[in-house]
């Protein structure tokens, strides 16, 4: 069932899944075929990185500057992972905008985190999803999910190389927030 919240505007443009979910711009649509929910088009993944686009929506970030090694956003951008995710910062989904992050994280954080489950090494990495050469894939859906998701905003992101992935790090939060079950609770 798709609860009742109203789809942002730009996120409602996009295509609709059989569950009428908005299909997030950097998931994987075979031409013809269903969307791979679990897996992040790397292709698409590079657009929103270098162009500052919103993960789900495509938008454009405005007032996004580059820096060396990477970029800066007046508006901020926003990003939501497990609770690991709050300390390192670190990211397989590039940043979204606060329309769809608000959205993804009330309606189902996994909209925003399409292969969130697929973790690797390290517990430091838990919460991030780890990009192979071309696709990266969610490992189960039976893989704990974590109790809550924070929702952070950043002002801006750099691309890191961590053991041949590249993972996004948002620039130190601005702001804060913890969500379960799609709720506010801290
Ligand atoms: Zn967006």
């Amino acid at each position: 069932m798709i609860p009742s919240i109203k789809i942002p505007t730009y996120l409602a443009r996009r295509p609709r899944d059989a569950r009428g979910y908005p299909i997030p711009y950097v998931v994987q649509q075979p031409r013809g075929e269903a969307p791979r929910f679990p897996v992040v088009d790397l292709d698409a993944w590079r657009v929103c990185v270098t162009q500052r686009r919103c993960a789900l929506c495509a938008r454009e970030f405005r007032g996004a500057i580059s820096t060396i090694d990477g970029c800066l956003i007046t508006e901020g951008v926003y990003f939501i992972g497990g609770p690991i995710c709050a300390d390192n910062r670190l990211f397989f989904d590039p940043a979204m905008c606060e329309a769809c992050a608000r959205y993804a994280i009330r309606v189902c954080p996994y909209l925003a985190l399409p292969s969130y489950n697929r973790t690797r090494g390290p517990e430091a990495f838990e919460g991030t999803r780890h990009a192979p050469s071309q696709v990266v894939e969610v490992a189960s859906a039976s893989v704990k999910r974590p109790a809550r998701f924070m929702l952070g905003r950043a002002p801006g992101y750099t691309v890191r190389h961590i053991n041949g992935d590249k993972l996004v790090l948002a620039r130190p939060w601005l702001e804060l927030e913890w969500w379960a079950c799609g709720e506010r609770v801290e």
